[in-house]
């Protein structure tokens, strides 16, 4: 049974890189029936936090990846990476390195004050038995460094195929600290061994530790995983994706009113594709189309327009239910309505819902277009009122025209509204649109919304005309 992981160090928000590199290890989960593990790479103790781990869980939950079996915490695992690295020692896949730590970065400026690449100087790391006996009797602190073999190490990358580093380019690297403390690569490997993951699909700023990491799977004698690298996400400039391009967060997408499956759809598209033209999946399409094959060598572009495109596709796709679920308590935030109110009048709200939904591309804009169907009376934007009602005696007249033809009507129906309206037009000689447009600043207060006659529906009989009365008074 495949099983992949996610595993992000606590140290900020989840970065839309990251949620990214979990959805694609979800996915591929799905896809061939394996198990997708959590696991918070807290061994940094000054740089983790609970509130990033918090905002983790959340960004996770909100795009719906969910994972399975408990949550594993790096931090709690420091005994294994301990003793997995005295076994390395006991093994003499690592050596004891007495050096200080400050002797050791002098040499490292030396060696590449020469231009070349450090090595430790293992005569210096061999010691006798006796030796290193009397160092560990006079308690001198040691760090544990990995005994690079002769050779080289290489993989075939799911993403960037094979991919070969001369042995003699890795440094012998340290796997535990003088302090006690695991390196990155190690608590990594023990992890991984730990959990018995059979990919590692990450970005492919890990690509360098991805030999290191081989070296000590090899050295500990557990089955080697496989490996995939996908791209770095760049901005629209090409440059790698930062704060400068906006929003990095998968929280602020959230507040900012995209809808989780936009996001996903949009995450999936960087860096992958189906190898056909579709572009807007739902989350088991997604699933379905997964292929490994599809993941892109080159750097995926993270355009705010395409996923403001991808949200309105979205918008109009999910069931109007969920959107009412997820817009409710949005709608009173704002102060519209209580989310009981809007339950009670379900398919009133939905019929609202369905009305500005084709026109939106953020949740909060469809929240801004709702406020002229909440309220009583609604502001009147300034502009559409220069625009729409510029000879006052005009407006009045036909808004009082109009306010009687409504007013006599026994129902309250979209065609019946529409030909009274149209006839009205007639009668006068005018067009239908010098009736419309006044009518529509009356009634919203803008030169947009939805279609007058929808809009005259929805905003209800008793409303429509006591707006249009204050309109004319
Ligand atoms: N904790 C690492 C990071 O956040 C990921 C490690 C891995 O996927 O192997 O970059």
């Amino acid at each position: 049974r495949p099983r992949v992981r996610f595993a992000p160090s606590p140290t900020g928000f989840l970065h839309v890189g990251g949620a990214r590199t979990a959805l694609f290890n979800w996915l591929y989960a799905k896809k061939f029936d394996g198990d997708f593990l959590l696991r918070i790479e807290d061994t940094d103790r000054q740089r983790s936090t609970d509130e990033s781990t918090r905002a983790i869980f959340e960004g996770l939950e909100w795009l719906g990846l969910s994972w399975d079996e408990d949550v594993v915490y790096q931090g709690a695992n420091v005994d294994r990476h301990y003793a997995d690295a005295h076994r390395l020692l006991e093994t003499g896949a690592a050596y004891r390195d007495f050096t200080s730590p400050a002797v050791t970065e002098q040499l490292r400026a030396e060696a590449e004050a020469r231009g070349e690449a450090f090595r430790f100087d293992r005569a210096t790391a061999d010691l006798s038995e006796a030796e290193t006996a009397e160092r560990l009797a006079r308690n001198e602190p040691y760090a544990i460094r990995f005994r690079v073999p002769d050779g080289t190490t290489e993989w075939d990358d799911l993403v960037h195929d094979r991919i070969a580093f001369p042995n003699k380019d890795i440094e012998d690297f340290i796997i535990l600290r003088s302090n006690g403390t695991p390196v990155y690569n190690l608590a990594v490997v023990s992890d991984d061994i730990a959990m018995r993951v059979t990919l590692v699909l990450r970005g492919d700023d890990h690509i360098s530790n991805t030999p290191k990491q081989i070296l000590l799977y090899e050295a500990l004698g557990a089955t080697v995983p496989q490996f995939g690298h996908v791209p770095m996400i760049h901005g629209t400039d090409g440059k790698k994706l930062s704060k400068r391009h906006g929003a990095t967060a998968v929280g602020d997408y959230q507040h900012e009113g995209l809808l989780p499956q936009a996001m996903l759809n949009f995450l999936a598209l960087l860096g992958w594709s189906t190898g056909d033209d579709t572009e807007v999946m739902s989350l088991d399409e997604l699933v379905e189309k997964f292929r490994l094959e599809g993941l892109q060598k080159k750097a995926s572009i993270f355009d705010t327009k395409k996923l403001e495109w991808m949200n309105g596709q979205h918008l109009v796709r999910v069931p109007i239910d969920e959107l009412a679920t997820v817009i409710a308590p949005l709608i009173a935030q704002a102060g519209l309505a209580t989310e009981s109110e809007l339950r009670e009048k379900h398919a009133w709200f939905c019929g609202v819902l369905e009305l500005l939904r084709v026109r939106a591309r953020r949740l909060t804009e469809i929240v801004d277009q709702a406020k002229p169907f909440f309220v009583d009376l609604v502001d009147y934007d300034p502009d559409a009122v220069s625009k729409q009602w510029r000879d006052a005696e005009a407006t009045a007249d036909i808004l009082e025209a109009t306010h009687a033809r409504l007013t006599s009507l026994s129902t309250w129906d979209l065609t019946v509204m529409e030909d009274a309206l149209r006839a009205l037009a007639e009668e006068r000689g005018i067009s239908s649109g010098k009736i419309f447009q006044p009518l529509r600043v009356a009634l919203v207060g803008l030169t947009v919304s939805p279609g007058i006659f929808e809009t005259l529906q929805y905003v209800g009989r008793e409303r429509s005309l006591a707006r249009i009365a204050a309109a004319v008074s």
